[in-house]
């Protein structure tokens, strides 16, 4: 009766854009939610630097594939899917997330998908709902579910809100001092010990 609703980067795969704006040496790309919590403006102005440093989907994607998980983040998820069902939420897309997916053993995972043009060129993305986390968190409660959800930064807060109990991941100080409701973890040991906390909580 339990899922655990995991966010991805930031808790099992680093930030894709930090880690693509280090391999391109573009500093503009290093903006995540942490710095812009308005998911459409922040998308924007990636795609825009995308355009102007004509950079398209195999870059992207070769890029990515080097990364890898975090460390530890195969054998937290190994640990995690024996106790729950577990549902990876997350604001990136399928076509970027697809190889670090293969590398974490396929996890379930919703997110949204990018409008690729016939030559490469990334023209737009199409969310597939707003507020997709906590949606599901809702649905979920909807077909009789209990949930625990995990998270990093800003746009991970309804999740958590919504959620039975969320637990905060190695989150930036403003998002502490905004969410002081949330327990904060800062790796995958406190973080297991935070869901059996909330699994007894929750199951009594
Ligand atoms: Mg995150």
């Amino acid at each position: 009766m339990l899922i655990a609703c995991l966010d991805l980067e930031g808790v099992l795969v680093p930030e894709i854009w930090i880690g693509v704006a280090e391999r391109t040496g573009i500093e503009s790309l290093r903006a995540t939610t942490r710095d812009i919590p308005d998911y459409d403006v922040l998308m924007r102005q990636r795609l825009r630097i995308l355009d102007e440093h004509g950079i398209k989907i195999d870059q992207f994607q070769a890029v990515i594939g080097q990364m890898g998980p975090l460390e530890g983040a195969r054998e937290f998820l190994s640990w995690l899917k024996e106790r729950y069902q577990v549902v990876i939420l997350s604001d990136t897309f399928y076509e970027f997330a697809a190889p670090l997916m293969r590398q974490l053993g396929d996890p379930t995972l919703f997110c949204h998908n990018l409008e690729i043009e016939p030559d490469g060129r990334i023209a737009g993305y199409r969310l597939r709902m707003p507020d997709q986390k906590r949606a599901s968190v809702r649905a979920f409660h909807d077909i009789a579910f209990k949930i625990i959800a995990a998270g990093d930064s800003y746009n991970d807060t309804t999740m958590l809100s919504e959620a039975d109990r969320g637990i905060l991941y190695r989150p930036p100080q403003n998002v502490i001092d905004e969410f002081p409701q949330f327990p904060v973890t800062t790796d995958y040991e406190q973080l297991r010990a935070a869901f059996l906390e909330a699994e007894a909580a929750i199951l009594g």
